[in-house]
């Protein structure tokens, strides 16, 4: 069984060789920003035919499509404020987007407990579930179940039997929010879309008559400066939208950003052995948070904060852990978290449209696009989930500026490594790699890991692993290098962080492991890249920052 794996080196060393192409040519469509939203559009356009380049000024996923809960889900609390239309969308495009990208979007049962004083009570959440399926057209298979008391508390014994009086049993999907982004922007790239990273849009450019032509960009990997030219250009950079609508003509009227800041805690596993995703009450103040076993942690969250920081360094400060912590106490009480059981966090910012005297929790989770009169077009809002349609609308009216006839293509189109047309093929194609990855000693849960992390172009990895053999004698290293060499030839990383970080995830996930293996991985970039000295320092305290970063909430 062979699926489909990439096609395209995208390798941040073959920077001037990308860029000689950009010379002369005027783009159909320059979209700015990378995370998931710049992603979905440089796909869709790209899948259409247009000829596209894509722009992000740090790494693909570095904003809030790194730091968001990682569900692919239906927004069950939208339910509560009645958007009704944003719930259909979003649990229809779930059942999309786990298809076409079976490897990171998983099927994941989300336990919802009833308990006295809660938000939600029994025929409440019955009603509300009971829409929930219907608007997302949930399969049978995996409808809501109502739990009792009893049910509920075997489901998840660490629930606290004195307030839960019921549960709910639902079907969400588990992603890694940075990898969808990265297949998307891989996918996007082998439909012949340019996408940089480390470039940072500076000004756009104007003809004689006030309309956008392009943009002046600062690449980091070349140190260099250049300009793009773009008969379209998109400002999808989440919560930077105002800041670059602000260096456009029309400036930042009508509509503006509200950002809000969201914090995830990551402990080990043994710390809070929760059996499944949980999505419980905060009683003091009638939010509602997750709780999500991954691999050997658990990380909960989230919070819903007005932000008015620096938009490029949002943290998990004392208040945020005290909330959280205060929230698992009360819904765990015999398994008690404290501060020096955090192994890791993050915070993101929420790119909301504000409402004159709602708070952050209030906000629409709608998405919405902004006109300029220079043409630029920008689009804020939204979820992760939703990243396809929110693409679908904006490229829509590219096609129409354009004058072409292009129908969106994205919805029967898989992503980069989920070539597999079923839950049992992906289980089948897992099995088979298991047992010839024994020829280089891994073990069954390393390549269980890496095939959900990479899917099918696991294979690229296990051939690296494979002519590695001779040379890497000790069998977890070699698979590091194997990895390594993939993501370096295939997935853009240019730092030590884009590859801990939203890569394979591993500061959030396995924070211990960095120690050991970062000297091994600086040593292979460092001859990959030829780095000198202070490029090397650069880099180190980068990671060293962010690793230092994840567990100080000064
Ligand atoms: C705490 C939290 C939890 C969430 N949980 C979920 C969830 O579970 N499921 C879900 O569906 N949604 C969730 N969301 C929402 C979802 O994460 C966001 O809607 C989505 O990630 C936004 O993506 P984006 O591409 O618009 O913005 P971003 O991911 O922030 O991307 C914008 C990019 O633009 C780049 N940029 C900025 N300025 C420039 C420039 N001048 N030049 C070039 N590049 C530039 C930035 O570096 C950044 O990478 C959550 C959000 C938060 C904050």
């Amino acid at each position: 069984m062979n699926p489909k794996t990439s096609t395209h080196k995208f390798s941040v060393k073959e920077r001037a060789r990308y860029l000689l192409a950009t010379h002369d040519k005027t783009y159909d469509l320059l979209v700015v920003g990378g995370g998931a939203t710049g992603a979905g559009i440089a796909l869709d356009a790209a899948s259409r035919g247009l000829s596209v380049v894509l722009i992000e000024k740090n790494d693909f996923a570095w904003g809030t499509s790194s730091r968001s809960t990682k569900l692919i889900h239906g927004g069950l609390r939208y339910l509560k404020q009645l958007e009704l239309g944003l719930v259909r969308e979003v649990g229809l495009e779930r059942a999309i987007v786990h298809h076409n990208a079976r490897h990171i979007v998983r099927p994941e049962k989300m336990l919802l407990p009833i308990v006295e004083d809660g938000s939600l009570g029994k025929w409440s959440s019955a009603l509300a579930l009971w829409v929930y399926d219907r608007l997302a057209k949930v399969d049978k298979t995996e409808a809501r179940q109502m739990l009792t008391k009893e049910e509920t508390l075997a489901a998840e014994p660490l629930l606290r039997s004195d307030i839960v009086n019921a549960g709910a049993m639902y079907y969400e999907y588990r992603t890694d929010d940075a990898r969808l982004t990265i297949e998307l922007i891989k996918t996007a790239v082998e439909h012949t879309a340019l996408a940089l990273n480390h470039s940072e849009m500076l000004n756009f450019t104007y003809d004689e008559n006030n309309k956008v032509t392009g943009a002046t960009i600062r690449d980091y990997i070349l140190e260099e400066e250049y300009e793009l030219k773009a008969k379209n250009v998109v400002n999808a950079t989440g919560p930077w939208v105002d800041e670059l609508r602000a260096k456009d003509a029309d400036g930042v009227e009508g509509k503006r950003l509200h950002l809000s800041k969201g914090v995830h805690l990551v402990v080990d596993r043994e710390r809070l052995p929760i059996q499944q995703a949980l999505y419980f009450d905060v009683r003091q103040d009638g939010r509602m948070i997750f709780a999500i076993p991954r691999e050997n942690c658990t990380y909960i969250g989230t919070t819903d904060t007005d932000y008015k920081g620096a938009i490029d360094s949002p943290r998990s400060e004392q208040a945020d852990v005290n909330y959280i912590l205060a929230a698992c106490k009360e819904m765990f009480p015999e398994h008690p978290l404290t501060e020096d059981d955090i192994q890791s966090s993050w915070a993101g910012l929420r790119p909301l449209i504000h409402e004159e005297g709602k708070s952050a929790s209030e906000l629409s989770r709608k998405d919405e696009i902004f006109y300029a009169s220079s043409g630029l077009i920008s689009i804020a809002g939204g979820k992760l989930t939703g990243y396809r349609k929110m693409a679908e609308r904006v490229v829509d009216q590219i096609v129409k500026r354009l004058g072409l006839e292009a129908s969106c293509q994205t919805e029967n189109l898989v992503l980069s490594g989920g070539d597999f047309a079923s839950e049992e093929e992906f289980d089948h194609f897992i099995q088979l790699r298991v047992g010839e990855a024994k020829q280089i000693s891994a073990s069954p849960e390393q390549i269980g890991r890496l095939a959900r992390r990479y899917g099918a172009n696991l294979d690229l990895i296990l051939e690296n692993a494979f002519a590695l053999y001779a040379e890497i004698q000790n069998p977890a290293d070699r698979l590091l290098f194997a990895e390594l060499q993939y993501a370096l030839e295939y997935e853009s990383v240019g730092s030590l962080a884009d590859f801990f970080i939203r890569r394979t995830g591993k500061l959030y996930f396995e924070r211990a492991a960095i120690i050991a293996e970062y000297p091994k991985v600086m040593q292979r970039m460092l001859k990959y890249f030829n780095w000198g000295p202070s490029e090397l320092q650069l880099q180190m305290q980068e990671l060293q920052q962010a690793y230092m970063q994840a567990v100080d909430f000064s």
